[in-house]
C-alpha cells in the first residue's frame, strides 16, 4: 500500500482514494501511478498510525517539501490531513507541507475549517479547472453541484488566505487561453496567486 511516494524533490502523501469529484481528465482514469512506480490504489485508508509509520521510513530532510496530494481529495480526510501537518511540523519544523485540492473542503467538511490549517500548513494549491459553474461542472462532475461547488471554492480560497501564507488556483495549460485569463481573474479578485500548470497525460 502506497501511503507516501516521492515525486520530483517532494514526499507525496496519499491518504484517500475518495473525491467529491469525478472529473472527466483525472489521471485516475488513465494511470495507476504518478512516478512511474507507486500504486495509487488504496485497498484501504491508512489509519493514522499506519501514516506516521510510514513518515518514520524517510529521511524528511531529503525532501523540499511534503504534499497531501494522492489518488483522491486529501480534505477527504481534513482532520487526519491537519493531525499529520502537525506532527510533521513538530519533526521538521522548516519542511513546507502544501495540500493539493479541489478546494471543495469546507463543503465536505461541513464547516469553515480554513482556521485549522494556521501554522501547520505553508501552502493550498487549488484546482481551479474552469472560470464559471457551467464549465467547471461538466468538467469536473462535482457531487456538490456546479453553483455550490465553484462558489464554494472561490469562497474557500478568499478565507484560506488569512490563515495559509500561500493560497494558488491552479489551472492546466492544454485550456484556452481566453479561459486561462478568466481564471487568472477570478485569482485577482479572490486575492490568491495563479499558476498555469502542465496538463499530466
Ligand atoms: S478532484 Fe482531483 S482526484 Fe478528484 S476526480 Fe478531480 S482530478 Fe481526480
Amino acid at each position: 500500500m502506497t501511503i507516501t511516494y516521492e515525486y520530483y524533490h517532494s514526499l507525496y502523501v496519499n491518504l484517500t482514494n475518495r473525491c467529491s469529484n469525478a472529473c472527466t481528465f483525472c489521471v485516475r482514469n488513465k494511470h495507476d501511478d504518478v512516478n512511474g512506480k507507486d500504486n495509487l490504489w488504496l485497498e484501504r485508508e491508512p489509519s493514522l498510525e499506519e501514516i506516521k509509520a510510514d513518515f518514520e521510513k524517510r529521511d524528511l530532510s531529503k525532501y523540499a517539501s511534503v504534499v497531501f496530494c494522492g489518488y483522491g481529495e486529501p480534505a477527504m480526510r481534513f482532520d487526519d490531513v491537519i493531525v499529520i501537518a502537525k506532527w510533521l511540523k513538530e519533526k521538521q519544523p522548516d519542511l513546507p507541507i502544501r495540500i493539493n485540492t479541489n478546494g471543495q473542503a469546507n463543503l465536505i467538511c461541513k464547516r469553515d475549517v480554513t482556521p485549522e490549517m494556521a501554522g501547520c500548513i505553508d501552502c493550498v494549491s487549488i484546482s481551479l479547472n474552469a472560470e464559471n459553474p457551467e464549465k467547471y461542472q461538466k468538467l469536473c462532475q462535482s457531487e456538490f453541484g456546479g453553483e455550490t461547488a465553484f462558489s464554494g471554492i472561490l469562497d474557500f480560497a478568499a478565507r484560506a488566505v488569512k490563515y495559509v501564507p500561500e493560497v494558488v488556483f491552479s489551472v492546466v495549460d492544454i485550456m484556452p487561453e481566453a479561459e486561462i485569463e478568466a481564471c487568472r481573474k477570478i485569482a485577482q479578485d479572490c486575492g490568491v496567486k495563479f499558476r498555469v500548470r502542465e496538463f499530466i497525460k
